[in-house]
C-alpha cells in the first residue's frame, strides 16, 4: 500500500481515537471525506482502514461498519476471516461481523450464524445460505431527493443495474379512507405484464393508519378499504404528495438479507418480494376469516416522502386467492 494511503489510514484511526467529545462531530465528518475519497480506489483501502480500526479498538462507529458495504468479494472474504480470528481472541466485533454475515453468510460456519442476532427470523429456512430471490426499488437520480445526508446516497443498493420500464412512487391514490376520509397514499402501481413475478396491483395505503389495515383488489387490482379500518385518533396527517419514478433491479446475492437495525438509513430498504427487513420481529398477517398466512409483497423506509409511524417500515402482504393486501407498519 502506497504512503499516501497508510497515511490516510493513520488520520482516520487517530480522528476517530481522539475522545474529546466537543469536536467529535467535526472529525468525525474528516473521517468520511478521508474516506470518501478512497471509495472509488477498490477496496484495499477499506480493508485496510476495518482492520486498523479494530486493532485500535475504535472500529464501533456507524463509518467503519458501512464500509464493509463498499468492500470487493475478494476483500469480504479476506475480512471475514479477520474478523473470525479477531472474535476467537476475545475482540468484541459483532457488529462488524453482522454485516459480513448478512452480505456473505457462506463465508461463515453454521455455529457464528447461529450466534447472529439477524439471523434468529431466518433459522426455521433450511438452508441458511440461501435466500429467496428480491428485487429492489431504484430511484431515478440514485436515492430519494429527501434522503438526509449525502454520504447516505453512496450505497450500492442505491444504484443497482435496472430492467424495465418506470413505474412511480408517491402521491395521491384513488381511494379514501372510511375513517379519516383522506384519500389514499399511493405507493406504487405494479405492472405484471413487466414483471412477470408480481401481481398487477395498485397498492394504496391510509397513512393515517398505524395499525394493520385491509385492502381488496379487484380484477384491475385497484384497492378498496376494507376492515379492521384503524381508530379514528384526530391526528391526520396530509398524505405523501411527493411523486418519485423508480425502476426495478434484480437483488444480487450479497443484498438478499438486509437488516433494519444495522442498514443505518444508509442502504436502500425499498423492495420488492424476499424477505422483509423486519423493525420489531417477524409480524406476517392472516388472511381475514381463515388461518392462511399472507404473502410478503414489498416494503417501502420512511423516506421519499413516506413516513410510517415514528419513521419506521411499512410491509404490504398479498393474498393471491382473496385478492387482499394487508399493510403492517413497524418502527422503533
Ligand atoms: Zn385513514
Amino acid at each position: 500500500m502506497s504512503n499516501p494511503r497508510l497515511q490516510d489510514i493513520q488520520t482516520a484511526v487517530r480522528l476517530l481515537t481522539d475522545l474529546s467529545r466537543s469536536t467529535f462531530q467535526g472529525r468525525y465528518a474528516d473521517c468520511e471525506a478521508i474516506i470518501a475519497q478512497h471509495l472509488k480506489d477498490g477496496s484495499a483501502f477499506l480493508l485496510e482502514l476495518i482492520k486498523a480500526a479494530v486493532e485500535a479498538g475504535v472500529h464501533q462507529v456507524t463509518l467503519i461498519e458501512d464500509a464493509v458495504s463498499f468492500l470487493d468479494d475478494a476483500d469480504l472474504a479476506r475480512l471475514a476471516f479477520f474478523l473470525q480470528s479477531a472474535a476467537s481472541r476475545g475482540t468484541d466485533v459483532e457488529d462488524l461481523l453482522s454485516h459480513a454475515l448478512l452480505q456473505a453468510p457462506e463465508l461463515f460456519p453454521d455455529a457464528a450464524l447461529a450466534t447472529s442476532y439477524d439471523f434468529a427470523d431466518w433459522q426455521q429456512h433450511t438452508d441458511l445460505r440461501s435466500a429467496p430471490a428480491c428485487k429492489h426499488f431504484i430511484f431515478e437520480g440514485g436515492s430519494p431527493s429527501d434522503s438526509p445526508f449525502p454520504t447516505h446516497r453512496n450505497h450500492p443498493t442505491w444504484h443497482l443495474p435496472t430492467t424495465g420500464g418506470p413505474l412511480a412512487v408517491g402521491g395521491r391514490g384513488s381511494a379514501t379512507c372510511p375513517v379519516c376520509r383522506q384519500k389514499l397514499t399511493h405507493l406504487v402501481t405494479l405492472d405484471s405484464s413487466e414483471e412477470k413475478s408480481v401481481p398487477g396491483l395498485s397498492i394504496e395505503t391510509c397513512a393515517n393508519s398505524l395499525e394493520p389495515t385491509y385492502y381488496s383488489h379487484d380484477a384491475e387490482g385497484r384497492p378498496t378499504p376494507i376492515g379492521p379500518f384503524h381508530s379514528d385518533d384526530g391526528s391526520a396527517i396530509e398524505p405523501a404528495s411527493l411523486v418519485s419514478t423508480v425502476r426495478v433491479a434484480a437483488t444480487p446475492p450479497r443484498w438478499l438479507r438486509q437488516s433494519y437495525g444495522i442498514s443505518n438509513s444508509r442502504q436502500n430498504l425499498f423492495r420488492l418480494g424476499g424477505l422483509p427487513s423486519w423493525v420489531q420481529g417477524p409480524q406476517f398477517p392472516l388472511v381475514p376469516g381463515t388461518d392462511r398466512e399472507m404473502k410478503f409483497l414489498l416494503q417501502f423506509d420512511s423516506l421519499a416522502g413516506f413516513f410510517w409511524g415514528s419513521g419506521g417500515m411499512l410491509y404490504v402482504f398479498w393474498d393471491e386467492e382473496s385478492r387482499i393486501t394487508c399493510h403492517v407498519s413497524q418502527w422503533t
